[in-house]
């Protein structure tokens, strides 16, 4: 027998109307390139992203089409954030750090039909506009000029007076990002309105990171990555004010925001957070933080000293696994009621462990012979399934593989789970380089080295950075009698890889190591170079 409830779908358009109807005043601030602060509420939110979703209906944007930003976090990208979705359309945030041609690819492979993009970022925009086939192209002017392209202010002007949003199901598409995050071409994970609200859900519980209206939630992690974190759709569901960042991320401009606007829970890559820490370390009393101040983590795994030294300066740091693929949260380290009497070692101990699932999400270690046991000990490949986790990617049939015949999502990510059921990461099996939360591709660089008349071989390997979680090195066996330096192939891999994404180091040797069926070693190296002494500096 079914239950006798309503079939009310779950989407982003009642957290709209919501927020307005009784957040009104709540305010969301922004700090906009030119380092000024934008204020203004969610009233003023709702009003201008409706605009924005009847605009862009009048545009002839369909149901299912997607609308790019190219955009650093500002309350702009908040209204194409639940502006494109309210007229069935979903918002595809490009992420600015990739190379001009990747995100060129990734446009057309989405089929992105409208672009908007920060004035300031219209240089790198140039870089791709050849490769990609936008219709239109918006232009948010924080410096006056749009260069010759349409205004998104004038745009949405258009869209003033009623509008009727269509009818949406909970399933349809709302969200689109790309991942890096495994060997070969970028894979868009498409988020449905429904996801993305039960993951907001569940974000917010107590037992998850107990975030509420009285709140102010910085969105730290960028809006072109994993939803930075899912932060702007938890803020506008729980009526909570909203700090936005804006391209400065540097730990003393974040913390002069923490201060200013007294924020209390945000999300960042350890990278950004040895930052902020440094900032504190370096001038101790000088910032005046929320008492309360919660610092969520993920994207790699936090040096203990970190979690360490943030709680000396009061920040409580809550650490969280996911991946673009999970929405992102899917698992937290927090610890049980009956743990309260383990030492502070211990406690520490399970802090620095990726945690255990949110309701709803489901995890197993899966090694040769089928899931290895909660011991703690037994690695395995970590899998996962829950409503927030992507069943497939956008157009990709040829990376099924990656789902389980019993439908769990492989990570690729190596771990032990113990009789807690806190999952902790061990290690990785796709070949990826994470440099301050963004993914650098072993594999594509060792091709495109290869490629090089005098390279016969080349393996780039992840060594850990202080600053950056992991950087690359590259180690290379140049072809007889031919000589290489550094300088030749950073000018070689140019043309191909940004800056930050090139090998810090390149290591000439006469051979590499390999397995007994001639693959590449890569463990062996791992091995070799752990220790590595990364010079000052850097590309980054
Ligand atoms: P992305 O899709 O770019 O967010 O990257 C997801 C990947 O980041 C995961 O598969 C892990 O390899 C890594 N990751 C995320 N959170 C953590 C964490 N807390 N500890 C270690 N690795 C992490």
């Amino acid at each position: 027998m079914d239950g006798l409830m309503m079939n009310y779908p779950l989407t982003l358009v009642h957290l709209l109307e919501r927020v307005n109807q009784l957040f009104g005043k709540v305010e969301v601030v922004s700090r906009l390139p030119d380092r000024s602060i934008h204020r203004y509420t969610y009233a003023d939110f709702y009003r201008r992203a409706r605009q924005l979703a009847k605009a862009l209906q009048q545009a002839g944007i369909q149901r299912g089409d997607r609308v790019a930003t190219l955009m650093w976090n500002h309350y702009r990208h908040l209204e194409a954030y639940f502006g494109i979705p309210a007229c069935g359309a979903v918002t595809h945030t490009l992420n600015l750090r990739l190379h001009p041609n990747e995100i060129g690819y990734i446009a057309n492979h989405a089929g992105d039909r409208i672009l908007i993009v920060d004035d300031v970022l219209l240089p790198l925009f140039e870089r791709f506009k050849n490769h990609a086939r936008f219709e239109r192209v918006l232009v948010v002017p924080h410096s006056a000029t749009a260069g010759g392209y349409e205004n998104y202010e004038d745009f949405i002007v258009r869209g003033e007076g009623a509008f009727d949003y269509p009818r949406l199901e909970e399933n349809e598409a709302a969200a689109m990002c790309y991942t890096s995050g495994t060997t070969g071409k970028p894979k868009g994970v498409l988020y449905s309105h429904r996801a993305l609200v039960l993951h907001s859900f569940a974000f917010a519980l107590p037992d998850a990171f107990a975030v509420g209206q009285k709140d102010v939630l910085m969105a730290l992690a960028p809006m072109f990555h994993a939803n930075s974190h899912g932060i702007p759709y938890v803020g506008v569901m729980l009526g909570a004010k909203l700090v936005l960042p804006g391209p400065h991320v540097d730990g003393e401009s974040l913390l002069e925001l923490f201060q200013s606007q007294q924020v209390t829970v945000t999300t960042a890559v350890p990278t950004v957070w040895l930052m902020i820490l440094e900032g504190l370390e370096k001038d101790p009393g000088r910032w005046r933080l929320a008492p309360k101040l919660r610092g969520l983590v993920g994207g790699s795994a936090p040096p203990e000293s970190m979690i360490r030294g943030l709680d000396r300066h009061g920040v409580r740091i809550l650490h969280l696994w996911g991946m673009t693929e999970t929405t992102p949260a899917a698992t937290v380290s927090r610890l049980k009621s009956y743990m309260r009497e383990l030492s502070i070692e211990q406690k520490y101990a399970v802090r620095c462990r990726q945690g255990w699932p949110l309701p709803f999400v489901e995890i197993r270690a899966m090694g040769i012979q089928g899931e290895v046991p909660w011991d703690g000990e037994t690695v395995g490949e970590l899998q996962v399934r829950g409503p927030w986790v992507a069943a497939s990617y956008y157009n990709m049939p040829e990376e099924s593989r990656r789902w389980t015949e019993d439908g769990w999502f492989c990570t690729g990510d190596v771990c032990t789970i113990d009789s807690e059921g806190f999952m902790k990461i061990v290690d990785r099996t796709k070949d990826m380089i994470k440099s301050g939360g963004e993914w650098i591709s072993s594999v594509d660089l060792e091709s495109a080295l290869m490629d090089h008349p005098a390279v016969r071989q080349a393996a780039v390997i992840a060594v850990p950075h202080p600053k950056w979680d992991e950087r690359p090195l590259a180690v290379i066996v140049c072809k007889d009698g031919e000589k290489l330096d550094e300088n030749d192939l950073c000018s070689y891999l140019g043309q191909k890889f940004s800056k930050w994404q090139l090998p810090d180091a390149f290591v000439f040797v006469n051979e590499l190591p390999h397995t007994s069926t001639g693959k590449l070693l890569k463990s062996a190296l791992r091995e070799q170079y752990k220790g590595w002494k990364w010079a000052e500096g850097g590309r980054v």
